[in-house]
């Protein structure tokens, strides 16, 4: 049975999320990580796990909302982190690489307040890092994270080796299905302990679903391309990523 890592179904309504519940458990996900953005999603992901066992809640400010956040945002935050629904402290980070995103600077003071918090309560970090794989990475191991996921990772081989080298996992997505990725290359360096896959849902469709919004439905197609790859079964890589999850997670 099939883990998604990563997806923001926050946006859903009521029925519109029962639909999708139903159809991942159907193609055989059954667990999803349910990540917030910002205050107000992570009180929705909240509410949405307390309605389905297969969800899991993860409560965080991702780099791209830092600037639309209420000045007692981390007092929120913690309280919503406190629910017993929530296993994760995400989505967190910092980007470099889009300019539609508040400056860098406004982006750390978020990163680390919020990894403080993982680390205080033993929870798991899911981390945004794009075009910022090492610099991540770097902040994690000062502030002595412990349990880190860097979700739909699309670093180099250096990034890669420092991430599994602290003892971080990485997160696959369905950009490993696009033409030409260069994942598919750096895939046999992860160690299995240390990989994940998701959907990143409603994003980054998986071939032959890229460009019609993503689902937790479809992580199947991630998770078997994977396979072929890395020389394993599905059975397999299901419970190479169950173990991963119960790990970290638990
Ligand atoms: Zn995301």
């Amino acid at each position: 049975m099939w883990t998604d890592i990563h997806a923001h179904l926050f946006n859903l309504s009521g029925e519109e999320l029962r639909g999708c519940v139903e159809k991942y458990l159907f193609s055989g996900v059954t667990t999803v990580v349910n990540n917030a953005v910002s205050i107000a999603t992570a009180q929705i992901v909240i509410e949405q796990s307390k309605k389905f066992q297969s969800l899991v809640a993860a409560v965080g400010i991702s780099p791209f909302d830092v600037t639309s956040q209420p000045p007692d945002w981390f007092d929120k935050l913690k309280k919503l982190a406190s629910h017993k629904e929530c296993r994760a402290i995400g989505e967190i980070g910092i980007d470099n690489t889009n300019p539609r995103y508040p400056l860098l600077d406004q982006q750390l003071p978020f990163f680390k307040k919020q990894l403080e918090l993982a680390v205080q309560m033993d929870i798991p970090a899911i981390i945004h890092s794009r075009g910022a794989e090492m610099h991540a990475a770097q902040i994690c191991k000062q502030r002595g994270v412990q349990k880190a996921i860097f979700h739909c990772f699309t670093g180099d081989l250096q990034a890669l080796r420092f991430i599994t080298q602290c003892g971080y996992c990485i997160s696959i997505s369905g950009i490993v299905t696009y033409k030409n990725s260069h994942l598919t290359t750096l895939l046999p360096e992860i160690p299995l302990e240390n990989l994940f896959i998701e959907t990143d849902s409603p994003y980054l469709s998986p071939v032959p679903k890229r460009g019609k919004p993503n689902s937790p439905s479809y992580l199947p197609y991630t998770g078997l391309f994977l396979c072929d790859i890395l020389k394993v079964t599905p059975p397999e890589l299901q419970s190479i990523v169950k173990g991963n999850f119960n790990r970290l997670f638990l």
